[in-house]
């Protein structure tokens, strides 16, 4: 099985580029599949730990999806409050969508 690393740059891969391809204006039906989504997820995420404390997260900071903008800022500040308690450095959000849909500028 992929160790917790593996498993974690991977999923994020997938959480951004879901973000990535979310509507600039999503429809009710869309805001709320994504809820559900993230729901779900943070309670199958398969690193139990991990699982743990991002469920804990998201009932503190309940998913933001009214837009792309919106949603790709929410899981980007989720995705930095793992990085904070890893020790790892915090990412500038402003960069999401370069990071994970435009892709780099140089
Ligand atoms: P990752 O954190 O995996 O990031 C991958 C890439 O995303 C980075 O190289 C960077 O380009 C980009 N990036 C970084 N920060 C952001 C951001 N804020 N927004 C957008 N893009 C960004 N590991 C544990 O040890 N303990 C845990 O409790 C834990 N909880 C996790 C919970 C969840 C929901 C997930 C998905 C993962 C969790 N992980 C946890 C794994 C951890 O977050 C990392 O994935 C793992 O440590 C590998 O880190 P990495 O340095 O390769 O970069």
């Amino acid at each position: 099985p992929p160790d917790k690393d593996e498993l974690g740059r991977s999923t994020w891969t997938l959480l951004h580029s879901i973000a990535a391809t979310y509507p600039v204006s999503p429809t009710p039906n869309e805001q709320s599949d994504i809820k559900a989504f993230m729901g779900l997820f943070a309670k199958l995420y398969p690193c139990w730990f991990c699982a743990e404390d991002f469920q804990r997260y998201m009932k503190k900071e309940t998913v933001r999806a009214a837009s792309r903008d919106e949603f790709g800022n929410w899981l980007c500040n989720a995705h930095n409050e793992v990085n904070k308690k890893l020790g790892k450095p915090i990412f500038d959000c402003n960069l999401w969508e370069e990071r994970w849909r435009t892709g780099w500028k140089d």
